[in-house]
């Protein structure tokens, strides 16, 4: 007797904040056997990701890259720039923004927090006044997470660099760039960044599992002087490895196949990567916004101005799980949506619109919630996957 299972069938059309869609070619890239990473001919391979690395953080300065997931690279900030008691200023953004707080305050460094509603974002008058209200430099670093992948923000770097520079503030500027690198406009030099965050797979299109900081001149000076225990994630003993990067060794494939997504990012120019993100983006609200009449889900941000381009969080109506939405969209029609993470589990669901992303793949997982909300009787208003062809077939 023969038995049979209901495995969905077709591609799965993957809508997740992280890990992202990894495109074909850059899949190709990977499969491929081991290379010694001392071969010449793995060294260019890893030269030319290494400098794309650059481009795309729009850095000059330095770069370390490390064997870890995002995690590793926010430890890496921490302990090479700072000293046990520092002091750091964390603005609150969700709950990315509170992990990165945690990992510092098990450092034993002292948190300040700017804390903020987080359906409308911080008030950056107040980054300013915290900082303006440190006569002494206590305060050694300002903590910022570009793009909040839990609640679907993203915050203005450029004016919370301009509250740094009017508060007359010398602490180093730290950016959590994981949710935003590759997919919103991003400027490490020109907004004087010290430190930035960053991993593989999300706006990079890779696998997980490597992760990096750009790290600016007064960034290394800072470095020269502080006293957090590390070895792992050690600036100084990377500068002097052959690749001037790792401890230990290089994950070659990787390599490979960010030489590929970095390929890809700027044959389509990221000026039209990120205006893409932006278009998509802008489409999920234009079905969202539709969904929310009759009570229904709404958009979870509320401040139209820190809308995230790269991910859309969802709020469900009082008394119905968002888990309904995410279960039936992966069982019945094999989309995988992401869910709302620590306090916000089963409150939201967040559509990822990042990363290797067209329309036809967006509406694919657009139509699946519309669904899912139908099957599960959730209150909403019918046509969001209307507006948002509307919207796509007009712009
Ligand atoms: N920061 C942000 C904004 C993230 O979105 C994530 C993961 O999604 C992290 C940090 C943690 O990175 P990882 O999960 O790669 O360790």
């Amino acid at each position: 007797m023969s038995t049979t299972v209901n495995k969905p069938r077709g591609r799965q059309f993957f809508a997740n904040p992280g890990p992202t869609n990894i495109p074909d070619s850059v899949l190709r890239a990977l499969d491929r056997p081991s290379i010694d990473f001392h071969d010449p001919d793995f060294v260019e391979v890893y030269d030319a990701a290494f400098a794309g690395v650059k481009r795309v953080l729009q850095t000059k300065h330095h770069l370390f890259m490390y064997n870890a997931s995002g995690h590793g690279a926010w430890e890496a900030s921490l302990t090479n720039l700072l000293s046990p008691g520092d002091a750091i200023l964390v603005v609150e953004s969700g709950y990315f923004s509170e992990e990165w707080a945690n990992m510092a305050r098990a450092h034993g460094l002292d948190v300040h927090l700017v804390s903020c509603d987080w359906r409308r974002g911080v008030d950056i008058a107040q980054v300013q006044a915290a900082l303006a209200a440190d006569k002494t430099h206590a305060i050694k670093a300002v903590c910022v997470v570009h793009n909040e992948t839990a609640t679907g923000m993203m915050l203005p770097l450029d004016e919370i660099r301009a509250a740094i520079d009017a508060a007359k503030h010398p602490a180093l500027f730290l950016v959590d760039t994981i949710s935003s690198l590759g997919s919103l406009d991003f400027r490490m030099d020109e907004w004087k960044i010290d430190c930035v965050v960053g991993g593989s797979q999300k706006g990079l299109m890779l696998p997980t599992g490597m992760s990096f900081t750009g790290v600016s001149d007064k960034g290394m000076e800072a470095h020269s002087r502080a006293k957090l225990p590390r070895f792992y994630f050690d600036w100084m003993l990377m500068e002097k490895r052959a690749q001037k990067s790792f401890i230990g060794t290089i994950p070659v494939n990787m390599f490979f196949g960010l030489r590929e997504s970095i390929r890809l990012l700027e044959e389509e120019g990221l000026a039209n990567v990120y205006a893409r993100h932006t278009r998509l983006a802008e489409a999920t609200r234009r079905a969202v916004q539709v969904w929310a009449g009759n009570n229904g889900p709404q958009l979870y941000c509320t401040n139209p101005s820190r809308y995230s381009d790269s991910v859309t969080a969802i709020l469900m109506p009082e008394g119905y799980s968002s888990d309904l939405v995410r279960n039936t969209a992966r069982n019945r029609f094999n989309v995988s949506l992401g869910g709302g993470l620590g306090v916000l589990g089963g409150k939201i669901f967040r559509i990822g619109h990042l990363g290797d992303l067209n329309e036809p793949m967006l509406l694919g997982a657009l139509s699946a919630v519309e669904m899912a909300l139908r099957m599960n009787n959730i209150p909403h208003g019918r046509g969001g996957v209307d507006a948002a062809m509307d919207y796509l077939a007009t712009n």
